[in-house]
């Protein structure tokens, strides 16, 4: 996988699926999370999950990462033309997120691909930001500065510091699948993911729900005031050419909990 993975960007393997992210409020369409995937020849269909790590390690990840972001907000401007107003959420390992020339990169792509940065979230897990604080507190800032969002990814999961919420720019806290799976039953999940919506309320922080499969999950989560629902429910990962017809059918119907 490692080696095969070295080719995967000049091979043209890689490519974008999008989620839709639904406001609880409306149960209108107002962003996007860009998901990676390969597909390769001989190994067939890779999960990120699986393939991700090897980048990471490899540190291939840089330059797969810089293509993933420039890629997602070519698309972001493509939806924008087309009269679709979709936020870009983009996902950055730790990898990335510690390379030198970070703001450099990501400066010269807003540029190049010309997107509104008040588009562009950028998900990053909390691991990433506990293992240098300051520095990390440092980097966050100088991403705020360019205009893009910052959002915690997989919240409650890794070492959940209150006092980076705090000291952190952040503008979206995502409640991680494993509080929502069995938010119905599980009395405990449920305090964690109404403790999460307050404390992010409180903080002028949004929150979106990930993982959201079922009509009751998505009740409760509206109830405790969770702005933002992405999961099954609505739509899986989807091909940018499916987005536009995503939008239209999610918006109309409004499966609005
Ligand atoms: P993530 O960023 O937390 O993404 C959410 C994952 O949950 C995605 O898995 C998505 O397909 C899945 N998901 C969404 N809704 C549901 C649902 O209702 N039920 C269930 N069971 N699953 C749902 P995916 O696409 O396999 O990605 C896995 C992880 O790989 C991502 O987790 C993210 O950490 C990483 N990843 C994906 N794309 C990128 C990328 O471009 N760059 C980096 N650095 N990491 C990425
Ligand atoms: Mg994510
Ligand atoms: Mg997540």
């Amino acid at each position: 996988l490692e080696s095969a993975l070295r080719h995967a960007l000049e091979r043209n393997e890689l490519f974008l699926r999008y989620q839709p992210k639904v406001d609880t409020a409306t149960g209108s369409m107002l962003g996007v999370e860009a998901l990676l995937r390969w597909h390769n020849p001989v190994h067939g269909t890779i999960s990120p999950v699986r393939f991700i790590p090897i980048a990471e390690e490899t540190r291939q990840i840089i330059p797969i990462g810089e293509w993933v972001l420039r890629t997602a907000c070519l698309q972001q401007v493509v939806w924008q033309q087309q009269g679709l107003s979709l936020t870009m959420a983009v996902n950055l390992s730790a990898a990335q997120f510690q390379t030198s020339n970070l703001i450099e990169v990501v400066a010269s792509i807003l540029d190049q691909t010309g997107i509104d940065p008040a588009f562009l979230e950028l998900e990053l897990t909390e691991s990433t930001l506990v293992h240098n604080p300051t520095e990390a507190a440092e980097t966050l800032e100088k991403l705020r500065s360019l205009g893009v969002g910052i959002a915690i990814d997989d919240f409650g999961t890794g070492y959940s510091s209150l006092s980076y919420l705090k000291r952190f720019p952040v503008s979206t806290l995502k409640i991680d699948r494993s509080f929502v799976r069995d938010l119905v039953t599980d009395p405990g999940d449920r305090a964690i993911a109404q403790s999460v919506v307050a404390l992010s309320s409180n903080l002028n922080i949004k929150t979106v729900a990930e993982g959201v499969e079922t009509q009751e999950q998505c009740v409760i989560l509206k109830a405790m005031g969770c702005n933002l629902v992405q999961g099954f429910l609505y739509a899986k990962p989807m091909i940018a050419e499916e987005i536009p017809l995503a939008y239209a059918a999610i918006s109309s119907v409004q499966k609005n909990c």
